[in-house]
């Protein structure tokens, strides 16, 4: 089919468990918002999404409910998915009648059904014809790192809900762990601390702001300590309390460990010949959850690799996904022989 220059250009959507990145062709990343709709409950009309429906967390009214349809890289409610896609469409494209291409990035460990129902949520929303890419690969891809070469590339890629590590050469994924844990985790792992030191419950958005502000995986060279409002358990009533960067830390040290671990038994499963790369080359991190302080410190102290930051760790996935769009028909081939090669894979890895 040939395209007219002009109409509906080609887009690329990372939908992130924490925020939905878009690519135009043309023009690069576009938008770049928090995956939240808030939905009117009794007429099911939505309300805002993306920013301003992540404001509403946690202070709607009863008749209002803000939410993030997505769960551990998957969609967990098809409905209000849909309809975050269809406006976030909609801002990019002002023709209702436009169905873009589409180049949608999904973590490499989901499901057949889980697979499906990012598509057809996708077209539900307006979308064209929609291609899928693998999340590691894209953002491998948006790091400009030399994938297409025989040598071997590790990518770890934090996000809100989900850890993706894996091991590319030539062009494509050689093995992978997904892991379902996140940044969220963090923020849950900050909130229960608070709870059981500190007798405050608090909002999972004020446990973030506490991550982001003095969060560590490593030893800071000063250490600090701020003030965290919550209300207290017992009494009920407003409370602040003083959390240090160490116990923050040490909050955090569980899930920490559980990403860790996905690294070591990755390199474990990676063919000598690629392992052997991967030691002069060192390891790439993207994803939100990688901006955590010390956390190329804590990857290389427990593997012996060199660990650091892509240049855009937030947008490289959506990025290389919108670098793909410029080879539409081979991602769509890629797309539907996803699950041999998810089985080569694990056969590989056995
Ligand atoms: P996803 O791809 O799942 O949507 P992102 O890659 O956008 O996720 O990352 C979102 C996660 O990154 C959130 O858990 C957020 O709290 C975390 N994050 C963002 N900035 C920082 C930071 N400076 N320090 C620690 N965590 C961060
Ligand atoms: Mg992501």
């Amino acid at each position: 089919m040939t395209r007219l220059l002009g109409s509906t250009p080609d887009l690329a959507i990372d939908l992130g468990t924490a925020n939905t990145v878009i690519y135009v062709r043309g023009q690069g990343v576009v938008v770049s918002e928090p995956s939240v709709v808030a939905v009117d409950q009794a007429s099911g009309d939505v309300h805002a999404v993306g920013e301003e429906a992540k404001h509403m967390i946690g202070r709607t009214p009863a008749s209002i409910s803000a939410v993030r349809p997505l769960r551990h890289g998957v969609i967990a409610d098809f409905e209000v998915t849909e309809q975050m896609l269809r406006h976030f469409l909609r801002r990019v494209h002002r023709s209702r009648f436009a169905h873009p291409r589409l180049v949608l990035c999904a973590p490499s460990g989901i499901t057949d059904v889980e697979r499906r129902a990012l598509v057809e949520a996708s077209g539900a929303a307006g979308a064209g014809p929609v291609a899928l890419i693998e999340e590691p690969l894209a953002a491998a891809i948006g790091s400009a790192l030399p994938i297409a070469e025989p040598g071997a590339t590790m990518i770890v890629d934090v996000g809100g809900g989900t850890s993706e590590v894996a091991v590319i050469s030539l062009g494509g994924i050689v093995c992978s762990e997904s892991l379902r844990i996140g940044g969220y985790d963090f923020d849950e792992a900050i909130g229960e601390h608070l709870r059981v030191a500190h007798g405050i419950t608090a909002g999972t958005e004020a446990a973030e702001r506490l991550k982001i502000a003095i969060g560590s995986a490593c030893p800071l060279e000063e250490e600090t300590s701020i003030e965290v409002r919550g209300r207290h358990l017992e009494s009920g009533l407003p409370a602040a309390v003083r959390v240090s960067s160490q116990e923050v830390r040490a909050a955090l040290a569980a899930p920490l460990a559980s990403i860790v671990q996905a690294i070591k038994s990755t390199l474990e499963i990676t063919p000598p010949e690629l392992a052997g790369d991967l030691t002069t080359r060192g390891i790439h991190l993207a994803g939100g959850g990688s901006l955590l302080r010390g956390f190329g410190e804590l990857v290389t102290a427990e593997t012996g690799m060199d660990a650091a930051l892509v240049a855009e760790p937030l947008t490289c996935v959506a990025a290389g996904a919108g670098e793909s769009l410029e080879d539409f028909e081979t991602v769509l081939r890629a797309t539907r022989s996803w699950r041999t090669r998810q089985r080569d894979s694990l056969r590989r890895a056995r």
